[in-house]
């Protein structure tokens, strides 16, 4: 098989978050602020990724405004000719810093929303003045310009406010909105029994997107994310490992996806000691699952494999113990009805408690 280069980076330049979401998706063992790649390192890392086909830069974290060097880190990227996305719950963003971004030449903008109102999203976010926060800095990006996407993850206890979420979408001038059911990855791990959605709330989320596709066609694009506990085929994800992009970790670590980590027996390049272009075409990890010759049935002779590559291989690990097995999601790995009485228990308990993510 011929590796193509990655088309997108994304770059976790800190773990630190003013947030403490109990679904987040940063590892349990956050990386601390002394172990983060300094300003210079990511510079070159940037124009590394240029020279080797990125296209689009991601800048995310933990919330990326917690660097103090945001701006000058923006200024570098647009200098490679990167497109650059700043991936933020706007907690750290002032006007100001907002007007130096787009001085920066910071293309786009894209905002986390916990809930809908402050006692939602305050409560997700695990930060009070929160929400309150975020609309005044919805609002700045608005009267600068930058084109935004407003991105909401939902789960059992928020499920309800999905229609509220595409209104304000359209409220912010948002050109789009990527609606994403909780994956149970990092830190929603710990927090199964109660984030898990039931099977209906799932149902109807997919039939409000449909609708708000319909109607809304034209005037915001709508990217939606299913509960694939409750689904019966798994998501193509991250476009297939090692296909299309690459995560940065603070510390430097290479990963072909923010989860790879989980998966025991890979070993991880980092950008201090190797080229970034030889950990995408020659790193053990970023091979381990190119093509199909590591796959086994019923995936091996599946028709769907180069459509959904076996679905994730960090969910694999999770729930079947085997990176390589066909992901539990999947109606024909023998882990599906097994994963899908689990989602129904999960989703049938009753205690809401969190645990929230801790600080980095
Ligand atoms: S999911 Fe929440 S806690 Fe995690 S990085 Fe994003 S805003 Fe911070
Ligand atoms: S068997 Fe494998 S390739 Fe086929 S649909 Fe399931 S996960 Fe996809």
């Amino acid at each position: 098989m011929t590796t193509s280069p990655p088309y997108a980076m994304l770059a976790e330049l800190t773990h630190r978050c003013p947030l403490s979401c109990p679904y987040c998706s940063n590892p349990l063992e956050l990386a601390r602020k002394e172990a983060e790649l300094p300003t210079e390192t990511w510079v070159d890392v940037f124009a590394q990724a240029a020279d080797l086909g990125v296209l689009q830069l991601h800048l995310s974290g933990g919330e990326p405004a917690s660097r103090r060097d945001l701006v000058e880190l923006v200024a570098a990227a647009r200098a490679s000719g990167l497109y650059t996305n700043l991936i933020t719950s706007g907690i750290g963003l002032s006007e100001r810093r907002l007007g130096e971004l787009d001085e920066a030449g910071l293309d786009h903008v894209q905002l986390s929303l916990q809930g809908t109102d402050a006692a939602m999203a305050d409560r997700i976010g695990g930060y009070r003045g929160g929400f309150d926060r975020k609309m005044q800095v919805a609002e700045w990006i608005g009267k600068i310009g930058f084109p935004l996407t407003l991105n909401a993850v939902l789960h059992r206890q928020n499920m309800h406010q999905l229609p509220g979420a595409i209104d304000m979408a359209l409220k912010m001038g948002a050109r789009r909105i990527e609606v994403a059911i909780v994956q149970f990855h990092g830190w929603a791990m710990q927090n199964r029994d109660a984030l898990m959605p039931t099977a209906e709330q799932a149902q109807e989320a997919q039939q409000i997107v449909k609708d708000a596709r319909t109607r809304l066609k034209g005037q915001l694009v709508i990217d939606f994310v299913p509960a694939d506990y409750h689904s019966d085929f798994p998501k193509r994800c991250m476009g297939g490992w090692g296909r299309m992009g690459l995560n940065v970790a603070p510390d430097g670590v290479v990963l072909p996806c923010h989860a790879a980590q989980t998966i025991t027996g890979l070993r991880f390049d980092n950008v201090r000691d190797t080229p970034l272009g030889d950990i995408w075409y020659k790193g053990d990890a970023f091979n381990a699952y190119r093509g199909d010759d590591w796959m086994q049935e019923p995936c091996r002779s599946c028709d769907m494999k180069t459509q959904d590559f076996g679905g994730c291989r960090c969910q694999a690990m999770a729930l079947a113990g085997d990176p390589a097995a066909t992901d539990p999601v999947c109606i024909k790995s023998p882990h599906h009805a097994k994963l899908q009485e689990r989602a129904a228990e999960f989703a049938a308990g009753t205690d809401d408690n969190l645990t929230f993510r801790v600080s980095a």
